[in-house]
């Protein structure tokens, strides 16, 4: 019987919880709540009961900030979520990457292709939460961001999108979960260290080049009694002694990729993520020093780790890596392939 549950357990996970939190960019790396219900992928990437090609161009967006739901033109939604989710400034391959990876996603929830589509907003392949679904930003909205650079970065954003129309990722004939973060912090993650499923293309490797990111390492300063306090909300039985703070802090065991995957605080035992959120950190590689009457959290990275790491693709394309070189590099097994192609090759 526990194995049953273990089983409903993995694909409630592996359906539902899982593609709520693989797209985490610059935009959308904290507060991730696990909570959401999120569509699952079409039949794990494979699109379904299809006879013919559907019209799968014209794609239904719910605009948060609008609160309302817009029939939107496929490439031109990539164009708004290559600009909200990566800096306009990075290489042309890697915003090239970024459409790519884009677009699986998009394509892997619309409902003319047989997916579920956007469950917080009913009719809606997707909506512009980057908690829930992925980031979206207006021409209007890039205008005020660029002020007198819009023509140039629009340009730029729309020439990454249009070399790659309809350009999807695959791995065996399905779509991948194109897990994307910001910065890795020199490794990316094995996708059961951070979701439990071993999903064969999210693989740990190198991403050298990420140091020149402002947001790299970053510092975070609790006083101690502030720093008990906020564990003990979390776990009103823990008993830790501000006196010897340090010491009490043990067992960590980390990913391959140095992540927190665990640890133990006084009599309580509590996740890399747990301390995450509790202390409001940019990713769960972190560790502790003490500064007076203060305890120091160095973080190092920034997002999941798990998939591309946006930083790290844009120094591979400074290097003159083509956008299908960085793809291939961090989702290890996968095929670029056209939309069109894809049904042919499924039905
Ligand atoms: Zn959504």
């Amino acid at each position: 019987m526990k194995y049953i549950w273990y089983g409903v357990f993995t694909i409630v996970f592996s359906l539902i919880i899982l593609p709520s939190i693989i797209v985490f960019g610059f935009n959308s790396h904290k507060n991730v709540s696990t909570s959401t219900v999120e569509v699952q992928l079409v039949d794990e990437g494979k699109l379904i009961k299809l006879t013919n090609t559907p019209n799968y161009e014209n794609i239904n967006i719910f605009i948060i900030g609008q609160n309302k739901l817009q029939k939107m033109n496929l490439e031109e939604y990539i164009k708004g979520v290559v600009a909200a989710e990566m800096p306009a400034e990075f290489e042309l391959e890697a915003l090239k990457a970024q459409a790519v990876a884009a677009r699986t996603y998009v394509l892997s929830k619309e409902i003319a292709l047989g997916g579920k589509g956007c469950e917080l907003h009913p009719g809606a392949d997707v909506c512009t939460d980057p908690q829930h679904c992925q980031a979206w930003e207006s021409v209007e909205d890039m205008k005020k961001k660029w002020g007198e650079n819009f023509d140039k970065y629009y340009k730029k954003i729309s020439e990454a999108v249009e070399d790659t129309k309809g350009l999807v990722l695959i791995y065996n004939d399905a779509l991948i979960v194109p897990a994307y973060h910001a910065i890795s912090g020199g490794k990316t993650e094995n996708s059961e260290d951070v979701w439990q499923n071993k999903i064969p293309y999210l693989r740990s490797v190198v991403s050298p080049g990420e140091e020149e990111a402002s947001k790299y390492k970053t510092v975070v300063t609790v006083p101690k009694e502030e720093f008990i306090s906020k564990l003990k909300e979390r776990q009103p039985s823990l008993k830790l002694n501000s006196t010897n703070l340090l010491s009490q802090i043990q067992d960590i065991e980390r990913t391959q990729a140095g992540h927190v995957k665990s640890l133990t605080m006084g009599n309580v035992v509590f996740t890399g993520k747990d301390i995450k959120e509790i202390f409001d950190l940019n990713s769960t590689n972190f560790s502790f020093g003490l500064q007076g009457n203060n305890i120091v959290i160095t973080v190092i990275g920034y997002g999941h780790g798990v998939g591309m790491s946006q930083y790290g693709a844009n120094a591979m394309a400074k290097q003159g890596k083509t956008f299908e070189e960085i793809l291939k590099y961090y989702y290890n097994g996968v095929e670029l392939i056209k939309i069109e192609d894809l049904f042919k090759l499924q039905h």
